[in-house]
């Protein structure tokens, strides 16, 4: 096991090799490292490798597996810093929540480490007369399909859980994180996860059906954009393997007229602020009723304002760039667009006039039906007010959207909140008063164009398990029946 991270050992760009991924750093648009992408070769025979291991993997007990899960948690800590920085090289995030990102990343992993046994143990069954039992078996070869946005998070989330259960996994991450997901490939590696069960793939998109294609691979899941979970499913579809989706969110906040505002304000800010608002959790739409609408609008935005654009490597930065300019220039427009349709700016909105992938925070209200920022996911720090008669049109335009991920009610009333949080809100996650997570210890997932499928807790750990009836008879006492 070593402490050494260097990913230009693992897959440096070699002279004149013919497709390079080059990494940029988005606050001031100078290039990065270069890395060599995999043939689809190097991808076919990585998956009959991994098919391979996983054949020994899946016959190890919970405690080696435990084992090497936990140290994986260990090196994370180690490396802490250094991970952090990668982050913020390739994608912008703040040194600040980078270091969280991979905390947050080893907590996973201990977690899956100390409860996967638990999570898996057979459930016997009583159905009368017969030894029954429900087994949870590794699936097999899963690819993995990542977005740039929590780099570390999004891998080790599924990563951790997979490798417990007992699979092997090939990552394919985003092409403008190639060192984060060496990396990741690394921290595995020299925690004594087997280095055929999980490798990293540097590979276009255009790859990715292919490979789902492959017979050693058993299943896939895709984190990232709708467009994205709609070819994922398509290809998965057509040779039926199992697919997992978590896509993008337009999250709804339902402010009520019993809420303390200024409070209201401040949880409505976290929650679009999460990650520079590049979060598919991040709380978008804030629907609000008319009585407290003024006070809402002013609150949000005395607690935006103090999110500042600075130096993502300076500690204590609120809000690091985008993640490209090209993103940078898509939310602008979405924003631009909004107020030609009758949209009012609060704050922001302007690009300033310097290189890199600067936006501030912004506030738009009068959001209305046809604008960007009322029916598009908004991928940056752009919250948008929506006015609501009272809370049943609230609720009714919360569910009025294509996604179904997270959302929120802030209220004084929390009998009021847990119903709506229950009963009423079209999404996998509802929080009250508070800016909607992810957890370990709980479900994550969505509905509608958000995707299908959990991870995290048991629902996420048995997502990639054959869950198996066991019915077991002495010979002497068994009699067939024809009924199915
Ligand atoms: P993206 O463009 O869909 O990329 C995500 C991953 O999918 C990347 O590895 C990408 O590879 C790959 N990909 C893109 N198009 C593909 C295709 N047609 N077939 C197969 N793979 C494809 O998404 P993004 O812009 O990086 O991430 C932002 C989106 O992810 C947002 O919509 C956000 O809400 C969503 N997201 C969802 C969750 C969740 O848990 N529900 C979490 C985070 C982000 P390349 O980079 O090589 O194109």
């Amino acid at each position: 096991m070593t402490d050494q991270l260097d990913t230009s050992e693992a897959r440096p760009a070699s002279a004149g090799g013919s497709q390079h991924l080059q990494t940029i750093d988005p606050a001031t648009e100078a290039p990065g490292r270069a890395y060599d992408e995999h043939s689809i070769d190097e991808a076919h025979a990585a998956a009959a490798a991994a098919r391979q291991a996983f054949l020994d993997w899946r016959r190890t007990s919970f405690a080696e597996r435990s084992g090497v899960i936990h140290r994986a948690a260990a090196i994370l800590r180690e490396r802490k810093d250094e991970l952090a920085r990668l982050m913020t090289d390739e994608m912008g995030k703040t040194l600040d929540d980078g270091r969280a990102e991979i905390e947050k990343c080893a907590f996973n992993c201990d977690w899956f480490a100390d409860h996967a046994a638990a999570y898996l143990a057979r459930e016997p069954r009583d159905i009368g007369g017969t030894e029954a039992f429900v087994t949870f078996n590794p699936l097999g070869v899963v690819l993995a399909v990542m977005p740039w946005n929590f780099p570390f998070w999004q891998v080790f989330r599924f990563a951790a859980p997979a490798l417990m259960a007992g699979n092997g996994a090939l990552l394919k991450h985003a092409s403008n994180v190639p060192g984060s997901a060496l990396a990741i490939e690394q921290v595995l590696h020299d925690a004594g996860v087997p280095r055929d069960l999980f490798r990293t793939l540097l590979l276009p998109s255009s790859d990715v059906e292919a490979l789902i294609r492959d017979e050693n691979v058993a299943a896939v899941t895709l984190t990232g954009s709708v467009a994205a979970g709609r070819s994922v499913a398509t290809a998965a579809g057509s040779v039926l393997k199992k697919c997992v989706l978590e896509l993008g969110g337009s999250d709804a906040y339902v402010v009520l007229e019993d809420a303390d505002i200024e409070a209201a304000g401040k949880v409505a800010a976290a929650a679009r602020m999460v990650n520079g608002g590049q979060s598919c959790i991040a709380g978008k739409r804030f629907i609000v009723v008319r009585p407290v609408l003024e006070q809402f609008e002013s609150a949000l935005v005395a607690a935006m304002r103090p999110y500042e654009m600075g130096d993502p490597r300076r500690e204590g930065t609120r809000l690091g760039p985008m993640q490209s300019v090209k993103a940078r220039d898509e939310i602008h427009r979405q924003v631009s667009d909004s107020v030609r349709q009758g949209a009012r700016l609060l704050l922001g909105g302007k690009v300033p006039d310097r290189p890199g992938a600067w936006y501030p925070a912004t506030v738009l209200t009068n959001v209305l039906p046809g604008q960007p920022a009322h029916d598009e996911e908004v991928f940056g720090p752009v919250a948008a007010i929506i006015a609501a008669e009272d809370e049943q049109d609230a609720i009714r335009i919360a569910n009025a959207s294509e996604f179904g991920l997270g959302s929120g009610v802030l209220t004084g009333d929390l009998a009021r909140g847990r119903r709506i949080a229950a009963e009423e809100l079209e999404a996998g996650l509802s929080f009250v008063n508070e800016n909607v997570r992810s957890d370990s210890r709980m479900p994550f997932g969505g509905v509608k164009h958000s995707g299908y499928g959990r991870e995290c807790s048991e629902f996420g750990i048995r997502e990639f398990t054959n869950i198996k009836s066991v019915h077991v008879k002495a010979l002497e006492h068994a009699a067939g029946t024809a009924i199915e």
